[in-house]
């Protein structure tokens, strides 16, 4: 049975942005605006800056510059919330909908108090 864990670090977020933006922004036309009112840009605008990035070696700055957001290269855990450089990818092994990234030390946390629970 293979399990459904992987460790995503923050250099796989920042590689994927162009093909999650592209997601995103399927089905809206090229000059469809977004961003905060005021600083709106096209979608197309700012996937043609993610194209030009080298994703393998640019900064979270970078993407960051790129979109105008902060929010696209973030690796964040889903117990505690903070940005880390990598997250253990867990999924359910019945659902590709059920999944969840967690940080390294909110893991510890977890099998500290599962080892403590049996002692
Ligand atoms: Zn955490």
């Amino acid at each position: 049975m293979k399990l459904g864990i992987s460790a995503i670090t923050k250099r796989d977020r920042i590689k994927d942005v162009l093909d999650r933006w592209k997601n995103q922004y399927a089905g809206y036309p090229s000059d469809y605006l977004v961003g905060k009112r005021g600083e709106q840009e096209a979608v197309g605008v700012i996937l043609k800056r993610l194209k030009a990035l080298n994703l393998s070696r640019c900064s979270e700055k970078d993407v960051d510059k790129a979109i105008g957001t902060d929010k696209w290269a973030e690796n964040g855990c889903d117990i505690c919330g903070s940005d880390v450089l990598v997250t253990a990818y867990l999924q359910h092994r019945y659902s590709d909908e059920r999944t969840m990234s967690v940080c390294p030390k909110c893991l510890e946390t977890a099998l500290a108090r599962c080892k403590a629970a049996v002692r």
